[in-house]
């Protein structure tokens, strides 16, 4: 707009300036050595602007003559490195889509387009994971080793690499290397760890959870439990080979950093009742059950007690659900015992009380089996099957590696031999029972990074 006016502003001075010329005729004279030149101011003026334009006009095509070859080589190299980054997405997403032929193809591209840029590299190894050819896979991730920007994601790549081969002790010094570079990356903190606990090598995996949990790549409560879950592996390998003073000072370590985890709860109680001192296996399932109820803790209890009749063993459930007399958990421990004492009313009260606060499949199954049990079958215990059906999943021991699921827990995973995998939450479609599936599936918890995907850690 302002240029626009500006060259109306110039057109307008040059009209008038014309016009004032051409109303006042004139003569110029130039004379040189032997030569005179006469003509009009008129035509000086219009022979000088001639000049003057012909002049820029020149200088102008000279100028664009002269950075023509700069400019033609920088819109090749644009276009270049444009159809590059395209090949490369086109790449990325055919590995995603498991397109092999694509995703070589395109990796070629993005190569011969944007020569040695480390993402190609990245690219070009997923390709050929995906068509089998780890060898081609390891030179790629060893190159990448060489840009510093790129080097994590080859040391990544080869780690997992030795992982799925089972070469452990790879494994665990390229997991250390990761973590030098990304002490802060959950899944290198995870993975090293459990390679040191597969390794036996108990301090340098505690020393890992202290550091990941000081640099807060882990929350300190997940830092706490999975030491607790640490020293129980050790206390249960001390306890094996006879070393029971050892043992049970890892156990009792285990209790002050997880006083409310149920398996260090159980584990210490049993190993008190072992030694001789019921007292306190049972004050530590009584102070666990008022913070966190949880039906193994029952379990345990009633453990503990075993000898005893069924009246007496329901008058002890019913002094640990007082602690808690409102938790859905109580109600449902105590109905279990009356269901197995035959005192139907008492277990019939419970088991109401424990759908009206967690409707759960497990309390309509027992209330199933109670019509059952006093009444025979009929519709009633079909009407609770049903509900049982459609109700919400329990919780169960779920690995969060590899999704399998356990009766009981247990510090590491027998399916893909996950350390501290277990968490007890709803069953998810794909669960597997890790006592019967292949050691094949192995932990996974870099996020699922084996050369189909580029996701992220997930635990
Ligand atoms: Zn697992």
């Amino acid at each position: 707009m302002i240029r626009t006016c500006v060259f109306f502003l110039i057109l307008a001075i040059l009209v008038v300036l014309t016009a004032w010329v051409a109303e006042h005729p004139g003569a110029v004279l130039v004379t040189f050595g032997e030569y005179r030149l006469h003509t009009s101011v008129s035509f000086l003026v219009v022979a000088a602007g001639s000049f003057a334009f012909v002049v820029t006009f020149l200088d102008r095509i000279w100028r664009y003559l002269a950075v023509a070859p700069h400019r033609i080589a920088v819109t090749l190299q644009e276009n270049r490195r444009r159809r590059g980054y395209r090949a490369l997405t086109q790449g990325m997403v055919a590995v995603a889509a498991g397109d092999t032929d694509e995703a070589g193809h395109q990796a070629k591209r993005a190569e011969g387009l944007l020569h040695d840029l480390p993402l190609t590299m990245l690219l070009s190894a997923q390709a050929a994971q995906l068509r089998g050819d780890e060898g081609a896979a390891t030179s790629y991730f060893e190159s990448m080793l060489n840009h510093p920007e790129m080097a994590f994601l080859g040391i990544r790549g080869l780690f997992m690499q030795a992982f799925r081969e089972g070469d452990e002790e790879n494994a665990l010094r390229l997991a250390q290397r990761a973590y030098r570079l990304h002490p802060k990356t959950p899944w290198v903190v995870h993975a090293l760890c459990d390679l040191q606990v597969r390794a036996g090598r108990w301090e340098e995996a505690e020393a890992t959870l202290k550091d990941a949990t000081l640099r807060k790549a882990i929350p300190s409560n997940e830092g706490k439990r999975q030491t607790a879950v640490l020293f129980l592996r050790q206390s249960e390998i001390a306890e094996g080979q006879g070393r029971d003073q050892e043992g049970r000072r890892f156990a009792q370590d285990a209790l002050k950093l997880a006083p409310n985890f149920a398996p260090v709860i159980i584990y210490c109680a049993r190993l008190s009742v072992k030694e001789g001192d019921v007292h306190h296996a049972e004050k530590i399932i009584e102070k666990a059950w008022l913070k966190v109820p949880h039906p193994d803790l029952a379990a345990t209890y009633l453990e503990i007690f075993s000898g005893e009749d069924m009246l007496e063993r329901l008058s002890r459930i019913e002094k640990l659900g007082a602690l808690r007399p409102d938790h859905p958990e109580s109600h449902l421990a105590i109905a279990e015992v009356a269901i197995d004492a035959k005192i139907w009313n008492e277990a019939r009260r419970h088991l109401t009380e424990t759908i009206a606060t967690m409707p759960s499949a497990r309390a309509f199954r027992k209330m199933a089996e109670l019509e059952e049990a006093e009444r025979g079958r009929g519709r009633r215990v079909e009407h609770w099957r049903a509900r049982a059906a459609e109700a919400p999943a329990d919780n169960m021991w779920v690995c969060v590696n590899c999704n399998a699921i356990a009766k009981s827990w247990s510090p590491t995973c027998a399916n893909c031999g996950g350390f501290d995998g277990f968490r007890w939450s709803a069953l998810r479609s794909g669960s597997i029972d890790s006592a019967g599936a292949s050691r094949s599936r192995r932990v996974d918890r870099s996020g699922g990074f084996s050369g189909e995907n580029l996701a992220m850690p997930n635990r």
